[in-house]
């Protein structure tokens, strides 16, 4: 049994799903596998659009809405033969008069709080799956539709919730034990205890294939996208990137983390519990081998990938006084998580009289501010300085077990930005080893990636 998922981008059109729909069929005379689909590609971007359009103006979100109904409809007259389509007609009409409903209640409130969002995004996936089942069956592959928030329980924080796995192993097995048809399982939602819709973070459907890969004790899991697995680098920002063939999970868990979006952070989690191994493979050239991502970091050079995020702040807190004052870092960093404000590296600073993390500029002026306030009387006293925003930076990283064992990784890289004069703000280390990261002018992020790359894997 294996749980095999395919991206936004491998569904994005009729002749997209066509080729996943030949993929499968080969599958189908072969083997047993559940299948878990994103929504179509742009569908859930163009949701949040609405939500945003809703909340905020007068502007209408009418046209959009119409466009998605439309794109859906269109999907299921192309996929399913005119005499079967009334269920999967009924069923898209259905869910876009409630969205309707939905764009409307939130245009006469003027908000949409993030477990509205969740519920708005659900639509995306419930969505797709649906039609994919019908235009499936059409084929005479027998499907059934799998609305995961009847199986994936989470706590309610809205837009990343975090999963009741003793509740949900049980019910995906209790769910699996009739084995009689491909089930096909909405990717990145789940619900409450009390049924409220939630979601597990975006691009979250790459973690559902993996829970349910685990609870199952699947073989393997595999992920297909539209690049041939986990390559060196950002194929779009550096050319010559190429396939990583072998990643250790902990590999994969840091350059996704530090920025390579092709497989979900989380995603690693509960199939490394497991030890089922993760391929990457590639919807439009489905003949490569793409990236395994098991427990065997496998050969490889000093490094295995370089990954980067932008659109990235520095916080900075430094002071004379900070080393007398008590529990600084503590109510430091209490005070972010407590604000949900996401810390991307920490850098480790050469004195006690300073502290600088990287988080998304989008969370930069609220940091400041819950910052602000945590410290207020220190700020009035001279014993802190002003807080620091350095705004457009970006996190570069390079990953690999490799590094471990060879010191020179870090001199290598430092060297090689060095020389093409990329100024380095800051700079962390994990403590696993695993990865070395430095902040950077966003300016010069393409830059730093090309000059990285070509250092460590083109010389
Ligand atoms: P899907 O819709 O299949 O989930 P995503 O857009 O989430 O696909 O992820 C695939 C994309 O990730 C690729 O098209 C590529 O642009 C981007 N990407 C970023 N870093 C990497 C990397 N190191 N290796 C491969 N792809 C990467
Ligand atoms: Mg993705």
């Amino acid at each position: 049994m294996k749980i095999i998922k395919f991206g936004g981008s491998s569904i994005a059109n009729y002749e997209n799903i066509q080729k996943v729909f030949s993929i499968i069929e080969q599958k189908s005379e072969k083997e047993a596998f559940a299948l878990v689909f994103s929504a179509f590609g742009g569908v859930t971007e163009q949701l949040l659009q609405c939500a945003n359009i809703a909340q905020q103006s007068e502007e209408s979100y009418h046209t959009i809405l119409q466009e998605l109904e439309k794109r859906h409809l269109e999907i299921v007259k192309k996929l399913v033969p005119v005499q079967q389509q009334s269920t999967a007609l009924t069923f898209v009409k259905v869910r876009f008069n409630e969205l309707g409903d939905l764009f409307h209640g939130i245009y006469l409130i003027k908000e949409c709080s993030n477990r509205t969002m969740d519920y708005v995004l659900s639509f995306g996936e419930r969505l797709s799956n649906f039609i994919l089942a019908a235009g499936l069956q059409a084929k005479g592959i027998g499907t059934s539709y799998v609305d995961a928030r009847d199986l994936v329980k989470t706590d309610d924080r809205f837009g990343h919730a975090k999963v009741n796995f003793k509740t949900t192993n049980k019910l995906i097995q209790d769910h699996f034990k009739s084995h009689d048809d491909i089930k096909v399982i909405t990717g990145f939602i789940g619900s409450t205890e009390k049924g409220e819709t939630t979601t597990v973070g975006r691009s979250g459907s790459d973690y559902t294939a993996s829970i349910f890969a685990a609870a199952l004790g699947a073989e393997q899991v595999e992920i297909w996208t539209d690049v041939s697995g986990v390559m060196t680098a950002d194929p779009r920002l550096v050319y010559t990137a190429f396939t990583i063939p072998q990643l250790s999970y902990n590999e994969a868990m840091e350059l996704s983390h530090f920025g390579a979006k092709v497989v979900f952070p989380a995603t690693m989690q509960p199939a490394m519990k497991e030890d089922i191994p993760i391929y990457i493979k590639n919807t439009f050239k489905p003949d490569e081998a793409g990236t395994r991502i098991s427990k065997d970091s496998g050969e490889g050079k000093i490094i295995k990938g370089i990954s980067s995020m932008d659109n990235i702040s520095i916080l900075n807190v430094q002071g004379p006084g900070l080393v007398e004052v008590v529990g600084v870092s503590q109510r430091f960093f209490g005070t972010l998580a407590n604000n949900g404000i996401n810390i991307i590296l920490i850098s480790q600073a050469s004195s006690e009289h300073s502290i600088c993390v990287a988080i998304a500029s989008k969370d930069a002026s609220r940091a400041k501010s819950v910052i602000e306030e945590e410290f207020r009387y220190e700020i009035q006293s001279g014993e802190m300085d002003e807080i620091q925003i350095v705004p457009d930076m970006a996190v570069i990283a390079v990953v690999g077990e490799n590094m471990q064992h060879n010191p020179g990784a870090s001199g290598r890289m430092f060297q090689a930005l060095g020389r093409n004069n990329v100024n380095v703000a800051a700079i962390a280390q994990g403590s696993s080893e695993l990865n070395i990261s430095a902040v950077i002018t966003q300016a010069d992020l393409q830059k730093a990636l090309n000059a990285l790359h070509e250092a460590f894997f083109l010389s």
